[in-house]
């Protein structure tokens, strides 16, 4: 998606080589107007799945999960990281490890809101060592419900995360591949090229 990729380019800061930092537009200020292309480009390529709710994780996933959402006419279910006093009863847990921020979350959602009957898009920001897409997959999984795919905004192909995913044999669809952050320079990975 290049409009996305020359986002990256143009305000993408590399930190210590495996990480990118996007505060300008996903992480912290959102841009509405990219959001909103990314939300038409996930629904592009996940229409006729017969997707009933797009999950994320809170936070950085709302702003690219509700306009898939929006695109697809389907609600947005937000994980939580956080216990909730409001959210006690039929919660669905998993635990998720963020190399990134090296610390452990518990991820809840509840039952009420992704059931047997779903068929459930999963969004998140970044795609790095998979845990978060595979905690995702778990909850869906706990809930009863079908994952449908995975909407990824931006890809680090050099890390293992895509290959685990992949290995559960759902589609994954990312939008921004890079293929390198070395040098604090931003190498996307080449179209149809596979790691
Ligand atoms: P994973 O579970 O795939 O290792 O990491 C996914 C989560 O870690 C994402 O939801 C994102 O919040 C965070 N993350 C991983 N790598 C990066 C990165 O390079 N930049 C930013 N801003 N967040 C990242």
């Amino acid at each position: 998606m290049n409009l996305l990729k020359n986002k990256i380019e143009d305000e993408g800061v590399v930190l210590s080589g495996t990480v990118l930092k996007v505060d300008s537009f996903l992480n912290h200020q959102v841009d509405p107007e990219l959001m909103m292309e990314i939300g038409k480009e996930f629904a592009r390529r996940f229409k006729d799945l017969g997707i009933t709710k797009v999950l994320t994780i809170e936070s950085s996933g709302i702003a690219p999960g509700v306009m898939a959402a929006l695109q697809l006419n389907v609600p947005l279910v937000f994980a939580r990281k956080r216990k909730s006093l409001t959210l006690s009863e039929g919660v669905i847990t998993s635990k998720v490890y963020s190399y990134t921020k090296q610390e452990e979350n518990t991820i809840s959602v509840s039952s009420k809101y992704i059931g047997e009957n779903d068929r459930v898009l999963l969004v998140d920001d970044f795609l790095a060592n998979g845990q978060a897409a595979l905690g995702l997959i778990d909850l869906v999984k706990q809930a009863g419900a079908n994952v449908a795919g995975i909407g990824i905004v931006i890809e680090k192909s050099f890390q293992d995360g895509g290959k685990l995913v992949r290995e559960t044999g759902y589609r994954v669809e990312s939008l921004a591949e890079i293929q390198s952050l070395e040098n604090g320079k931003v190498t996307f990975k080449q179209e149809g090229a596979r790691v």
